[in-house]
């Protein structure tokens, strides 16, 4: 499943790390793969630049394997794949590989990820919609968008959609919006009403029930590089991420059913 918004600061890693965390935290073993060169999720989760051994660059230019990538994150369930700067220089070395588009699905292939035993893969896709989020939509089954709780918050929807139908029109036909989140809902705010409103108005089922409060504890848990679950796991933005959990496992049985 990719995170994606090509808008910086939406909430796509804290998404990425709590979401996981909270997939973990009933049972599930999961992944998240960094994929945006800042490595935002990996300081955040306490794995820092200078101990990285491989990193999704090597796994995105062949020079690594899943399993030599993969480190357990110290949350248990949750292992991460991690991002350093490097990978920023990617879609320039990729650029005369015809198969660019394919390298992290290779990478992940099902049968590694199913060997490694991950019942979920979470990419955290960086603020664009450059190669790198078209390898992550490429070998997703499914995206998640984060949305913020702002004016214009629609605005640079668009784009993204244009570029998900492209990816499942060519390369992913079984690519679907998993949903979209609202994240840093502020409830003393009316912008805050009006823009779900508005928002539900014109994405209809897409968007999901659980909102994404907007929480400091949130926003401290990096710095502690811990999940908010583990930070605080009663703070209003934990409790958030554990219903949003319950709700995405849901929707899967459902689209499962359907
Ligand atoms: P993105 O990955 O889309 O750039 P981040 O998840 O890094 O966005 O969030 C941007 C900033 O906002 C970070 O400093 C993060 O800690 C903070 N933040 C994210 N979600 C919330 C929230 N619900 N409440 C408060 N702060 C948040
Ligand atoms: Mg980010």
């Amino acid at each position: 499943m990719a995170v994606a918004n090509q808008k910086g600061g939406v909430g796509k890693t804290t998404t990425a790390i709590n979401l996981g965390t909270a997939l973990a935290a009933v049972g599930r073993k999961v992944l998240l793969v960094d994929l945006d060169p800042q490595g935002n999720a990996s300081t955040g989760l306490g794995v820092y630049a200078q101990d990285r051994g491989p990193t999704t660059y090597d796994l995105i230019i062949g020079e690594a394997d899943l399993p030599d990538v993969a480190v357990p994150s110290g949350v248990p369930n949750l292992d991460l794949a991690p991002a350093t700067v490097d990978l920023s220089s990617a879609d320039v070395e990729l650029v005369t590989d015809r198969q660019r588009v394919l390298r992290l699905r290779n990478a992940l292939g099902r049968d590694t990820a199913l060997a490694q035993g991950y019942d979920y893969i979470i990419i955290d896709c960086p603020p664009s919609l450059n190669l790198l989020t078209v390898n992550a939509l490429v070998a997703s089954d499914s995206v998640l968008v984060p949305l913020q709780c702002e004016f214009f918050a629609l605005e640079g929807l668009s784009q993204l959609m244009l570029t998900i139908r492209e990816v499942r029109q060519t390369l992913n036909p079984k690519l679907r919006i998993q949903g979209v989140v609202l994240t840093m809902f502020d409830i003393r705010n009316n912008l805050s009403s009006q823009v779900e409103e508005d928002v539900r108005e014109n994405l209809g089922k897409l968007v999901y029930e659980t909102k994404i409060p907007r929480n400091v504890r949130l926003s401290e848990a990096p710095s502690h590089a811990v999940p908010a679950l583990i930070y605080d796991h009663t703070s209003s933005g934990a409790v958030a991420y554990q219903k949003l959990a319950a709700e995405l496992l849901r929707r899967m049985k459902d689209s499962v059913a359907a």
